[in-house]
């Protein structure tokens, strides 16, 4: 297996944390991106337990300003991206009658432009070196909607979108881009919601369970792998059987 240099967005926690953990094991050289440097920290001290290298390096997703400074930063003191993994997400739900501009933005401008930025910023250096895997995290309601989070939905199947498009466009360059769409997954983003609600999910899950971080970091760290090298442009779910 080759040592490859890995940028995670939202590694402070939750799916990111557990995919920056599990390419860390894998032997990957990882840089830990978020808000919250003391949470990434920990992280980082965890990944390096694997004996590998793992740095820390504060981003905001919903800045561009951020977004650039951070990526430059990365690139020129810790190396080349190789592996890109877009999980950075927020939620802003309400009806879309009522939905706030402001909630329409934050969610788009972090969660689709955002990643799409990110993209941008490591994709010079893969196309240089004729290698790159780039994984952006989708989400089940990005497929089949959901009511009530329609600013996050369509960030969710633009970033669907998104990963097709430029698979066709960097395939040529060995670059390879797909997304992995989470079910209901146990993590802070999904603590809010009420119990009742879990156990009608729980009916509609036929593997009747929610799904933990470490179930989609295994699906991410294969995705980043030599052998999903003929594998590009794919949405693969992870979602106990939701959505099929
Ligand atoms: P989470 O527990 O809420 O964690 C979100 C991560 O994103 C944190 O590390 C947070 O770090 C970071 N983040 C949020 N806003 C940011 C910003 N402006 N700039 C930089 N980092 C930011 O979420 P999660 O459940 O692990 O979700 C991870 C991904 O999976 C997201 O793309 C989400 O949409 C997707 N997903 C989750 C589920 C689920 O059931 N949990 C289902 C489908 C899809 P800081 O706060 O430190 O910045």
């Amino acid at each position: 297996m080759s040592t490859r240099t890995a940028f995670i967005t939202g590694a402070s926690r939750g799916i990111g944390q557990a995919c920056a953990l599990t390419l860390a094991r894998a032997g990957h050289r990882v840089i830990l991106a978020a808000r919250n440097a003391g949470k990434l920290e920990e992280v980082a001290a965890r990944a390096r337990e694997a004996g590998v290298d793992a740095y820390v390096v504060e981003i905001d997703m919903s800045s561009p300003d951020s977004v650039q400074a951070a990526f430059h930063k990365a690139q020129k003191e810790f190396g080349a991206v190789e592996i890109l993994v877009n999980n950075a997400a927020i939620t802003r739900d309400g009806l879309a009658v009522r939905m706030k501009k402001d909630d329409w933005d934050a969610v788009i401008n972090t969660n689709l432009y955002g990643s799409f930025q990110a993209i941008q910023q490591v994709l010079p250096n893969m196309m240089r070196a004729r290698w790159g895997r780039i994984v952006n995290i989708a989400s089940v309601v990005g497929l089949t909607g959901n009511p009530g989070q329609a600013n996050y939905v369509a960030a969710k199947a633009g970033l669907i979108g998104l990963t097709k498009s430029l698979a066709q466009e960097m395939a040529p360059r060995n670059i390879t881009v797909n997304a992995v769409a989470p079910g209901f997954i146990e993590t802070d983003m999904t603590a809010v919601l009420p119990q009742e609600l879990k156990d009608k999910l729980l009916q509609i899950i036929p593997l009747k369970r929610l799904g933990s971080p470490a179930d989609i970091a295994a699906a991410v760290k294969f995705l980043s792998s030599d052998e999903a090298g003929y594998i590009t442009g794919q949405t693969l779910s992870v979602n106990g059987g939701m959505y099929m």
